[in-house]
């Protein structure tokens, strides 16, 4: 058994059955939004007895999952392994590894698991949530449907290829997953500081969102009012594509020098391949390197940091993909 130490968890219990549910946030330790909304979801739970007593099932929160990536405000611990390529993990590997594989145990134990993140530090995301194209098609459209549940205006499913993910583990041992990823970078930041995931009405997305899901699982009563937005109805755009790769967002559109970066599109917007994305200026050369789109389809990812290194990822477009 790996070490459960290695992160802090509250449980909640209902007393009547239900299914077990578990959320995770700071899998990247600088990824603040899904940290305060779970911290919200606790408090809530923590203090509201109506709302601990309608409960049925049971719902494990992790607000931080990655508490060395946390101090150091980083994506990576200490030993700067990404956990999020490294599940499921090694019991005797590096503190990373470790963690994964105490993770590992955390998902198996479960049988619905959602993982929050954000774009981090320099990246910005399009709102969304996603799931792998699992094989199994009872488990894919269970998937679909947390996905649509959770409220968010994209909903992305890419390669059931990708490796090292906690959604690789949660896929090999049959859990119906999804990831949501909700902006990032400074924007991130202005609504963390804005106190916008805590206490505050209407629900910040990440809080309604994890609320929603609790309600398409039955965790939690539906909402009675026929004038709260109900969150399976609202309209989002639906995307899979199947391809290797698709979903990876830290390699799209590498840029070609390091310099300033200048982006050309909006988070969300629609536009075509051969599309300026973004330009990278020099401070000490008249050379502009432009970085046009792959793809047509959303900008679902930009860059929203004033530098860019060289191979950093500029975009991600998601591309409506029919095979
Ligand atoms: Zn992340």
């Amino acid at each position: 058994m790996a070490d459960a130490s290695l992160f802090e968890y509250r449980e909640f219990a209902g007393d009547r059955d239900g299914p077990r549910l578990l959320i995770t946030a700071g899998i990247h330790g600088d990824e603040y939004l899904p940290m305060l909304a779970v911290k919200e979801l606790i408090d809530r739970f923590d203090s509201d007895t109506e709302l601990r007593e309608s409960l049925r099932g049971n719902l494990t929160l992790i607000p931080i999952a990655n508490q060395s990536a946390y101090q150091r405000g980083h994506r990576c611990g200490a030993d700067n392994i990404d956990l999020a390529r490294v599940f499921p993990g090694t019991l005797n590997g590096k503190p990373t590894e470790q963690l994964a594989c105490a993770l590992s145990d955390r998902i198996r134990q479960s049988d619905f698991f959602v993982d929050l993140h954000t774009g981090g530090t320099e990246l910005c995301v399009f709102p969304l949530a996603g799931y792998t194209l699992h094989e199994d098609r009872s488990i894919l459209e269970q998937q679909r449907q947390l996905a649509v549940a959770f409220g968010l205006p994209f909903v992305w499913g890419t390669s059931a290829e990708l490796q090292g993910r906690s959604l690789s583990l949660a896929r090999d041992c049959g859990v119906p997953a999804i990831y949501v990823e909700y902006l990032g970078a400074y924007r991130e930041l202005a609504e963390a500081l804005s106190g916008v995931a805590q206490s505050r009405k209407p629900d910040h997305p990440l809080v309604a969102g994890c609320l929603n899901i609790m309600r398409h699982l039955g965790m939690l009563p539906a909402i009675e009012d026929p004038f709260t937005a109900e969150p399976s109805s609202v309209a989002c755009d639906i995307v899979e594509d199947a391809r290797p790769g698709a979903g990876h967002m830290q390699v799209a559109h590498p840029a070609p020098a390091t310099g300033f970066f200048i982006p050309a599109v909006e988070l969300g917007q629609s536009i075509a391949a051969g599309d300026l994305l973004a330009e990278i200026v020099s401070a000490t050369s008249p050379v502009t390197h432009q970085v046009l789109s792959q793809q047509s389809g959303r900008v679902v990812v930009i860059r929203d940091y004033p530098r860019i290194n060289q191979c950093d990822a500029v975009a991600v477009v998601a591309e409506s993909f029919k095979p």
